[in-house]
């Protein structure tokens, strides 16, 4: 029996990455423009095979063989002829679907390796009956020679990325120690040179060490590139070592990211993102981080785009030694149909905020729209898809230059599961309704705690001439009935004053407003709403929010007692504050599932909540708003730590349940995502079903006319190194 952090569960959820309406109200152009982006993140994303795992390549060139050749309902019926059980053979699709999604053999998100979950032999004996080993018996033997122990084993040093001795790294060769890596960063740092593209090979001749470091450049020589560049082409000493600095990692691959982007650059749409993409060109095929640091500047200028992009070297979790970036691209759409709606909610701002609990004198003299874009992700390549970006990461373009922060509402939409059998928590009588009015009721919260959410409010300050921003005879403080007694002076904002406890307060100032405001018939006719059905997504928005509190204990830590996200410990103070609210709005009980193993259920009852729940929330959110315009910083913390604290007392036992919520955790999503493809001068979208099957299906057509081209490159790739890491 294989431990079960290793294998990845039959039944993990999988969910489509549907980006269909957003596409559709593309223009051509845009389409044209989102489809050779596309085109470019794919090819670039195949560079992380190379950055995980030595076998890694191997494994992709096997599985792609097998279903390219036989879809995955035919391999079924070749595996069900040799005697594999269905699991058995669920148990490979799942194992090649998670290749795929994390572009290798280890999780992207915690970096532990997963291993197939089936007999090695039987998995070998499917291989050998294949028709892809029929065509190709050498070649397929070959393949697997090169991949079938490592894709089973789990020796200690194999379980997880790392350095030499403690893990698996291929940013590094494997006599490559924690020493050596500060070594090279020494030495990069005195040359000025990013180490984000670069790769680490060290050699031992006669006791003599010396390293290469290798940029990641469709170039392979120095011909071709800018002076500043080209002499750092070249062996230093350094110290009693030395470095060379040779350029053309993952040649062939970049070599297609920059013809895709050539092609993108024709239909860009606008000067901006034009001149963005030749930097990005410059950079992938010079090996430049300056030219890509030059492209994100561009991005950064480019706002509020219709298609939104980024492509590179770019996030460093899965360098052992951090300053290495893994590759990753992405393409993705504003929801115009969803703008259209939030923009329907801006322009009746100014009604919906008299309705918040607070006086007049604690709103905004004008309502200030925020800085918000929901995007729909068409393509993220790369090992993996977060739910919301805040890039770029270099600290002097963020510095001078600014970032974008976008939240990725497929993705987000469907992070948390919608199968029915894996709602955890709720009792069976709330499951379909809840399927039924999740998306629309996520809709309508998160439009009203973007805009009116942390649009609203105002804080009272006196500036450094000594003025005060509001009437300090006229405004009383409602909770204590007195005139205003503290507020914000030159220089001191939010955050500074509120420092810890700021981000996560105003989130769920924010998820306050939220549940507040959804109550409103004008809101909801908004969002094209009525009738039963506004009663409907009413209780599942509420709903949904007293079971993210309960979810919410995972991301605490109880031996430092402290939250790790700030959204989610602002869902856990709500359902204490609905909890509180007594009258039986809420109820959480403790249960044993059919397992035998400890479970739990959390109910809402839907006729207590304009009775019950609304006067409890509008009594919190006009605290929470008070403390905050009021600059009223002790008050303040008191008020939500006593709400986020977690203890066992009875009878909720949020300790005891926090271990209920752990055990019931559900394993990462895999994300299906759809391909664009050209047909005459239009470009068609074309989604999968969200299964195993359909992510391989996805796979098998992502690279139509050059898939085995590009397997022979990459196993070429990672041949040429394969001596680097002692094969
Ligand atoms: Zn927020």
């Amino acid at each position: 029996m294989v431990d079960s952090q290793y294998v990845l569960p039959n039944d993990i959820g999988i969910a489509t990455l549907d980006c269909a309406e957003a596409f559709r109200l593309l223009s051509p152009e845009e389409r044209l423009y989102a489809h050779y982006l596309s085109r470019a993140c794919w090819y670039g994303g195949l560079v992380v095979l190379l950055q995980t795992s030595p076998e890694s390549p191997a494994i992709y060139a096997l599985i792609s063989r097998l279903f390219r050749t036989q879809d995955p309902t035919d391999l079924g019926e070749t595996a069900h002829a040799l005697g594999l059980s269905d699991e058995e053979y669920q148990a490979f699709l799942v194992y090649a679907a998670a290749v795929y999604a994390n572009m290798g053999n280890y999780k992207s998100f915690g970096d532990t390796k997963f291993v197939p979950n089936l007999p090695k032999e039987k998995l070998k004996q499917l291989v050998w009956k294949s028709q892809a080993f029929q065509d190709h018996p050498e070649e397929m033997e070959d393949l697997w020679g090169q991949c079938g122990d490592l894709m089973f084993s789990l020796e200690p040093t194999q379980k997880h990325l790392g350095l030499c001795g403690q893990g698996i790294s291929t940013y590094f060769s494997s006599n490559c120690s924690m020493e050596d890596a500060k070594r090279a960063q020494d030495f990069l740092d005195s040359q000025n040179i990013s180490a984000y593209n670069t790769r680490l090979f060290k050699k031992e001749v006669d006791g003599k060490v010396s390293y290469e470091v290798r940029l990641a450049s469709v170039c392979s020589d120095d011909s071709q590139l800018d002076a500043d560049l080209a002499a750092k082409m070249k062996c230093f000493p350094f110290g009693d070592c030395e470095f060379s600095m040779t350029l053309g990692d993952y040649a062939p691959l970049l070599q297609k990211v920059v013809e895709n982007l050539q092609k993108a650059q024709q239909h860009a749409a606008n000067a901006t993102q034009a001149e963005m993409l030749t930097h990005y060109i410059t950079s992938f095929t010079q090996g430049s981080i300056v030219a890509h640091k030059e492209g994100s500047r561009c991005w950064i200028q480019d706002k509020g785009p219709i298609v939104e992009s980024y492509i590179g070297f770019i996030e460093s979790y899965r360098d052992p030694y951090g300053s290495r970036g893994e590759f990753e691209g992405f393409v993705a759409i504003v929801n115009k149909a969803m703008s259209a709606k939030f923009a329907r909610l801006v322009s009746a701002a100014e009604r919906l905020l008299e309705e918040l609990p607070w006086p007049r004198a604690f709103e905004k003299d004008a309502f200030l729209k925020p800085d918000f874009t929901s995007l729909d992700v068409l393509t993220f390549s790369g090992s993996g898809i977060p739910a919301g970006i805040n890039i770029p990461n270099y600290d002097d373009i963020r510095q001078t230059d600014g970032f974008k922060n976008v939240s990725l509402g497929n993705v987000l939409s469907v992070a948390y599961s919608t199968k029915k059998e894996k709602l955890t928590f709720l009792a069976e009588e709330d499951k379909d309704l809840y399927i039924k009015w999740k998306g629309p009721s996520f809709e309508v919260q998160v439009g009203l705690h973007e805009l009116l959410g942390h649009g609203s409010g105002k804080l009272f300050v006196q500036d450094d001439s000594g003025a005060f921003n509001f009437d300090r005879e006229a405004v009383i403080n409602p909770e204590t009935g007195e005139q205003i007694r503290s507020w914000y002076r030159g220089g001191e904002t939010w955050d500074s004053k509120f420092s810890s406890v700021a981000s996560s307060y105003e989130e769920c100032r924010a998820e306050c407003v939220g549940l507040y405001l959804c109550l409103n018939k004008e809101v909801l006719g908004i969002f094209e709403l009525e009738g039963e059905d506004a009663e409907d997504v009413i209780y599942i928005n509420w709903l949904n929010m007293v079971r993210a509190g309960v979810l919410a204990l995972e991301f605490y830590t109880p031996e430092s007692g402290s939250w790790r996200q700030a959204h989610m410990q602002a869902r856990f103070v709500i359902l204490r504050v609905l909890l509180e609210a007594g009258g039986g709005l809420v109820s959480l009980r403790h249960t044993t599932g059919a397992d035998g193993k400890p479970d739990a259920v959390v109910l809402l009852d839907r006729s207590k909540i304009s009775t019950v729940g609304k006067p409890a929330l509008e009594r919190f959110l006009r605290k929470l708003q008070v403390l905050k315009s009021t600059a009223d910083v002790a008050g303040g913390r008191a008020l939500y730590e006593t709400y986020s604290a977690v203890t066992d007392k009875e009878p909720e036992r949020f300790l005891t349940l926090r271990h209920t919520v752990l055990l019931r955790k559900e394993a990462r999503k895999l994300f299906v995502q759809a391909n664009t493809r050209l047909e005459g001068d239009d470009v068609v979208l074309v989604q999968y079903e969200s299964s195993a099957a359909g992510l391989i299906r996805s796979f098998r057509d992502r690279f139509p006319d050059d898939g085995e081209v590009l397997e022979r490159h990459l196993m070429d790739l990672a041949r040429a190194d394969a001596h680097f890491w002692g094969k």
